[in-house]
């Protein structure tokens, strides 16, 4: 079987060609994004695969439906890239529910812990022989209270990291686990009570509708002043706007952001040779208390091992029997994992 696969990186080649070698799926790497100038590079293969920036728009469904390609398989647990209403009917969806939530986890606490004991700063200072400690005064982690929005695979073991650091936490799901709060270390609330009473928030639900800037002005409103605010989610749960005037105001105190809501045409690219068009992303970096990371929370040799072993099997299992357990389907008003076979 032949797969378009875009977007590609170098490091995405190795583990990709050897579990396609082992099941039979030949892998045309291109490093161009899919997109509706891009599309036509399908033609002929037998199905395309795609990452977190890729445009899987109405257009590009239709062109891909129009030249007989009818599976698109993510390398990713994220699809709001995917128009999934459209795709319905047109295009089986798999994806890679789960592949490190250690990875990103992980990530979330070296931000954090970048951040507030100023690390970024005395690794610059030190490599400049310049061994003053003045501004580079921290906070402890142990007794703050991070709220964690979003309680599922990553959220839970961001959690426990918390835990092991003595800080004590606030969560919101919309669909709650009651199961973590046995030990008493974890509570439930509502979202207005998570604002009020979080000293550092950590965004690790999707982006659906619903969550689009769950963090804007409003809710940085509510927020105590000096909030931490950590997103290595998905960029437009923060409105970027909004966070930029609460570092301005001194409302944040600090943000450290893995993503952000208009990175496609940045991230995962050497820009450094370029102009930045991007006020909003200047600006941000700009500031001594923010720390952007490149969508990098994943990028992990264990993730990248699963992302491509998961991505192989659910192509070889839908070639094989015309379905995949990791299918997604679009149902009425959500998008969920199709558990039950065909999806259409
Ligand atoms: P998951 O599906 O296991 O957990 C998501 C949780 O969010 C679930 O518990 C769900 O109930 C909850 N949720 C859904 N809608 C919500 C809402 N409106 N309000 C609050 N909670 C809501 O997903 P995961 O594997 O933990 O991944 C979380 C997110 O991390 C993904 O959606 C993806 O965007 C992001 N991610 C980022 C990277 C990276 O490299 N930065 C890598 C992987 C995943």
């Amino acid at each position: 079987m032949k797969i378009a696969f875009f977007d590609t990186k170098p490091y995405d080649i190795p583990a990709f060609r050897k579990y396609g070698a082992d099941y039979g799926i030949d892998f045309k790497f291109y490093e161009t994004k899919l997109n509706t100038d891009t599309v036509e590079l399908a033609k002929g293969f037998d199905g395309v695969c795609a990452f977190v920036n890729d445009t899987v728009n109405a257009e590009v469904i239709d062109r891909l439906y129009d030249t007989g390609v009818n599976v698109l398989a993510l390398r990713c647990a994220g699809f709001n890239n995917v128009d999934m209403k459209h795709a319905f009917g047109r295009l089986h969806v798999l994806r890679v529910p789960a592949y490190s939530p250690y990875a990103v986890a992980e990530h979330t606490m070296a931000l954090l812990l970048t951040s507030v004991r100023r690390i970024h700063k005395a690794y610059i200072r030190s490599r400049d022989f310049n061994f003053s400690l003045s501004g580079l005064t921290g906070f402890d982690l142990y007794g703050k209270t991070v709220g964690v929005i979003g309680t599922g695979r990553i959220g839970k073991v961001f959690i426990d990291i918390c835990k092991g650091f003595g800080m004590k936490v606030l969560a919101y799901d919309k669909f709650p686990d009651k199961g973590i709060e046995a030990d008493g270390n974890v509570k439930y609330t509502e979202l207005d009570e998570l604002f009020a009473k979080s000293d550092i928030i950590s965004l690790h639900c999707p982006l659906t509708e619903e969550t689009y800037h769950m963090i804007d002005e409003n809710a940085l409103k509510k927020c105590k002043k000096g909030i931490v605010i950590l997103n290595t989610s998905r960029g437009a749960l923060v409105d970027a706007e909004a966070l930029l005037a609460g570092i301005k105001s001194r409302k944040v105190g600090a943000a450290c952001l893995d993503v952000y809501e208009e990175e496609s045409d940045l991230f995962f690219e050497d820009n450094s040779g370029h102009i930045l068009e991007d006020d909003t992303l200047a600006r941000l970096i700009s500031m001594p208390n923010v720390i952007v990371s490149s969508h990098q929370a994943f990028l992990t040799e264990e993730a990248l091992e699963n992302i491509a072993e998961t991505t192989v099997k659910n192509l070889s299992e839908f070639f094989e029997k015309g379905q995949c357990s990791n299918e997604l389907c679009f149902r009425t008003d959500e998008t969920v994992d199709c558990k039950n076979g065909k999806c259409f």
